[in-house]
């Protein structure tokens, strides 16, 4: 078994090597897996992670990588799910009939509170209406 010293020593290789975010800062302590690295993140966070499963490739980041690319799905889930639905189309569309005033000849009243907000519209007309009547088809 080799000294705590000369384990320390043979572990400074490490010092400034980067793997995926993390940036060995150095090497300081041991557990029973082996050496302890103190690595600084892209994000900024200083962590201890357990050398091998850096430098083998398991551990990439801090943990903010994992939380990231969560939060990223999360944005498209809302865009193509909420933005870009059929719902949010015919929103679109009957806005632009409001404002041509093609509802007002025909009295409906909802046109000032679609207008302002996608919400009231999907409120009122519930998920895409199977009828054509709002229906753009691409020619
Ligand atoms: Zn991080």
């Amino acid at each position: 078994m080799k000294s705590l010293k000369n384990r320390l020593k043979f572990h400074k290789k490490y010092e400034g090597k980067k793997y995926g975010r993390l940036t060995v800062i150095g090497v300081y302590g041991f557990n029973k897996y082996g050496a302890i690295g103190t690595f600084s993140c892209e994000c900024g966070n200083i962590k201890e992670i357990q050398l091998t499963s850096v430098t083998g490739g398991d551990t990439t980041s801090c943990g903010c990588y994992f939380s990231e690319r969560l939060a990223k799905r999360n944005r498209r889930y809302e865009d193509v799910n909420l933005i870009k639905t059929k719902e949010y189309l015919t929103w679109n569309y009957a806005k632009s009939r409001c404002k041509r005033g093609m509802y007002k000849k025909k009295g409906i009243k909802m046109c000032e509170s679609w207008l302002n907000s996608f919400e009231a519209f999907y409120e009122d007309m519930g998920d895409a209406p199977s009828k054509k009547t709002f229906h753009r088809k691409n020619r």
